[in-house]
This record gives C-alpha cells, sequence and structure tokens, in this order.
C-alpha cells in the first residue's frame, strides 16, 4: 500500500495547467486570470448624477441652507416657502430632462436648471445635483429652498478605477463579482486558463441508466450523475458519458470516443481483483496508467496515468459509491484544480472538534462522512451514519468529509480533524 499523499503527488507531478486561452468575457466565469486585466476605460466613464433631481451651477444656489440644516426650509421634504428668517427660494427654469443613457454632451448655463435622472451624464458647467424630494418637482420652473454641497450627489469620473489601471492580477479567480468589474472596464475578451472539460463512465455489467426502476441483480448508475456533479460543484465541467459494459473492448472504445475531446477521464468500477474487472485489464497496457492499493478507507484500488496523444489524465476509481466520491474529493478535484490554474490544489478544511468518536483502521487513512455544525460558534462534526462503502443514506445526509491520518486507530470526543465541506455545503455557508 502507498501512502494517500504519494497517490496525490504523484497525480499532480503528471498533470498541467492547460494553455491559457482568450475567451469573451462571460465565458471566463468560474476561470482563473492567465494574465493581469488593465482597465480600458474608467469608472465611473463619465462624471454622472448620483441622485434623481435637478442639476443646477453652485453660484444660483450659494445662498440657499443645506437640506436639514437650520436655515433650510425644506426639511423632511416640505415646502415651507416665506418663514420668517429663511433664505427666499430660488426658481430657475427647466431646460429639459437628461436621462441615463442620454449621450448628448450638454452645457448647463447659468440661471438655468435640468431635470437630471441617476446615472445621466453631468451637463458641463454644472456641479450642484438637488435630490428630486427636496424640490417642488417643477417641469417648467423648479423651486429650490436647498440645496447640497456641490459634488455631493455627482459620481466622478474614474473615482472608482482610472482608465490603465491593473483592476485583477494574473491567478485571480473569476467569480461573479470579477466578472462584473471586468466587464465595466470594457474588456472585449480575457485570457484565462481553460477549465478542464471532464467525462466520468461507469462501468459494469450490473448497471442501468438513471431513471430506470432496477430489476432484480441490476443496480442504477449513480455514480455517473453523482461524480460529474461532484466535479461541477468543484467548479469544473463534468459530464456523465453513461454506462460501460465490462469487457475490455468497451472500454478501449468507451475511452477512444472521449480521448478526442475531455480533458481528464474518471471512470468508477473494474479495477479490484473481480474476474470481470475490465477498467484494470484495458488500462493496464496503456499510456502511464499504473495501479496502487492506496492506504485509505474507503477507496483502496486506485489507478491514474495519462494516455492517447494528448496526455490526457485518467482516473480509475473504485466502483463502490462512497468510495468513488471519496476518492475524486481526494485525487481527483486536486488534480482538476492544477490543470484550471487554482494557486490552492486543495480546498482549505475547517478544523472541527469531533463529538462521537469511533474506530479507524490501523495504517491507513480514514474518510469519514460527517456532519459538520457550529456548537455555541466552534464548529463541530459528528459521524453521518453508516460508514459502509456502500451506504448511500449516510453519505446523503453527511454535509462533510473529515480526515483522520493513518496513525490513528481511535477518534476521540474532542479530538480536532480537519474536515472539508462538500460543495453545495460550502456554498451555503460552510468554509473559511
Ligand atoms: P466494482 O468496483 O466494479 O467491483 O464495483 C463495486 C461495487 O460498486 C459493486 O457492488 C457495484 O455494483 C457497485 N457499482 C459499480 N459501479 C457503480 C455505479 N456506476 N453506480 C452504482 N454502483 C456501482
Ligand atoms: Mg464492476
Amino acid at each position: 500500500m502507498i501512502p494517500v499523499e504519494r497517490h496525490r503527488e504523484r497525480i499532480l507531478a503528471a498533470v498541467s495547467r492547460g494553455e491559457p486561452q482568450r475567451v469573451p468575457v462571460n465565458a471566463a466565469h468560474g476561470c482563473v486570470l492567465a494574465a493581469d486585466v488593465v482597465a480600458a476605460v474608467p469608472l465611473p466613464g463619465f462624471d454622472n448624477s448620483a441622485m434623481d433631481g435637478y442639476v443646477v451651477a453652485a453660484a444660483d444656489v450659494a445662498a440657499l441652507p443645506e437640506p436639514g440644516g437650520s436655515g433650510c426650509g425644506c426639511a423632511g421634504g416640505t415646502q415651507h416657502e416665506g418663514h420668517e428668517g429663511h433664505t427666499p427660494p430660488v426658481r430657475l427654469p427647466v431646460r429639459g430632462d437628461i436621462a441615463a443613457g442620454d449621450t448628448r454632451r450638454l452645457r448647463l448655463e447659468p440661471g438655468e436648471a435640468y431635470r437630471i435622472m441617476t446615472g445621466a451624464p453631468m451637463p458641463a458647467g454644472a456641479d450642484v445635483v438637488v435630490p428630486v424630494e427636496l424640490t417642488d418637482g417643477g417641469l417648467d420652473v423648479v423651486t429650490l429652498t436647498c440645496a447640497d454641497a456641490p459634488g455631493r450627489h455627482v459620481r466622478r469620473e474614474g473615482e472608482d478605477v482610472r482608465a490603465g489601471d491593473v483592476v485583477l492580477r494574473a491567478g485571480v479567480f473569476v467569480g461573479a463579482r470579477q466578472l462584473a468589474l471586468i466587464a465595466a472596464c470594457g474588456a472585449v475578451d480575457v485570457l484565462v486558463y481553460p477549465r478542464p472539460k471532464v467525462v466520468c463512465l461507469s462501468t459494469g455489467d450490473e448497471l442501468v441508466a438513471p431513471g430506470t426502476v432496477p430489476g432484480f441483480g441490476q443496480v442504477v448508475d449513480s455514480n455517473g450523475l453523482m461524480l460529474a456533479a461532484a466535479l461541477r460543484e468543484a467548479g469544473f465541467d463534468a459530464v456523465s458519458g453513461g454506462v460501460v459494459r465490462d469487457t475490455e473492448d468497451d472500454v478501449l472504445t468507451a475511452l477512444g470516443e472521449h480521448l478526442r475531446t475531455a480533458d481528464a477521464i474518471v471512470t468508477t468500477g473494474g479495477v479490484s481483483m473481480g474476474a470481470y474487472d475490465a477498467v484494470k485489464a484495458a488500462l493496464s497496457r496503456l499510456g502511464t496508467v499504473q495501479f496502487d492499493k492506496v492506504a485509505m478507507q474507503p477507496g483502496k484500488p486506485q489507478g491514474f496515468g495519462t494516455i492517447g496523444e494528448r496526455d490526457v489524465p485518467v482516473f480509475t476509481l473504485p466502483g463502490n459509491p462512497v468510495s468513488a466520491l471519496v476518492s475524486a474529493h481526494v485525487f481527483v478535484v486536486p488534480a482538476l484544480r492544477a490543470m484550471a490554474g487554482w494557486q490552492r490544489a486543495e480546498p482549505e478544511p475547517v478544523r472541527a472538534r469531533v463529538l462521537d468518536g469511533w474506530t479507524s483502521p490501523p495504517e491507513r487513512a480514514q474518510f469519514v462522512r460527517v456532519l459538520l455544525d457550529r456548537e455555541a460558534g466552534e464548529p463541530v462534526v459528528r459521524s453521518a451514519g453508516g460508514q459502509g462503502s456502500h451506504v448511500l443514506q449516510a453519505l446523503a445526509d453527511a454535509n462533510a468529509l473529515a480526515y483522520v491520518p493513518a496513525e490513528v486507530t481511535r477518534v476521540e470526543p474532542g479530538q480536532v480533524l480537519d474536515v472539508t465541506p462538500f460543495g453545495a455545503s460550502e456554498a451555503a455557508g460552510w468554509g473559511p
């Protein structure tokens, strides 16, 4: 048996980051940047109003108090014209409207106003915006009893980003917020490391397609869907390639089909010591594929290598669903992250205190399906139930995978373990 780390290191040494590709902005989602992103335009792109209101020249309203101030006649948005001690209101003719999207280059002449909407360009010669709720809302003539300081409701060109600024560095992951910044800065396309395309193949004569009620002796191919979903949750483009029969020919044909387009292939089943373990038989002769017993529970029989002209990595995982999923998290996800250019090959574990405790096999790392929770703000875990490698109920009930090092034979209550939330659980609020 070889240690988990050795198998993972062998995999990480054999895979490489994809060639950077220039892709349209929206295709960059979920990718890592292969080059700095430089702003083509400033943000905001032009001085614009932050409020719906009226834009006026500062000199015309210099005598008016600020809203809410002692001399202001418009506190609370109501008009109190002519009250003793108040500055007389200013009345200005309204030249017209400036809406968001107005591309005219307008100039405001002293003694007049424009009605302006949020996001609309400021006319030249104007630097005061009075919000509509502080005015009488006039269409031909507007009456102002107070005015904000010049610039108060104006978003200045370039105050967020200047043209030519590096807004995101190479190596940054493009999520929703980064995508917005890249697009807003006027980028047409971006250089990214491509996200690997993965095909998951299920082998087994007993397997029938998902969506089928299995007959006697038949088993629904749950691995294909599960692994493709898990790898998508982990951030990659993964699909199930369906069921392959337990013959060397069928396995070789299926591999040949996907070798042309897939960046990685994951198989399940057919790698133990059975008489019909076709994956092992077919792949032992191909590329750099090597089969090992890895010191882990579940997931002992593992195979990995690169095959074909494009040196496509192939992961041959054991068929038991729990073993397959654990293997995907422990070996496939780190490899895909490395191929996609992620800075950290492994997701950051949560340090969690064990509530129950259990036994662990000697000299084998144990990956336990657990329920990760918080107690008084501290992460805690308990076993999710049946730990057999065929037990789907406890797998579905669990939200995380706890790692018990090989030398530990008994996990005691109070012990602290590294725990990795499963993809969707992480999205639901787990993780550092
Ligand atoms: P194998 O690794 O092919 O010996 O399979 C081990 C166990 O996992 C057997 O009980 C199989 O029926 C089961 N199994 C294999 N592949 C799948 C699959 N795609 N979906 C569900 N169970 C599977
Ligand atoms: Mg099988």
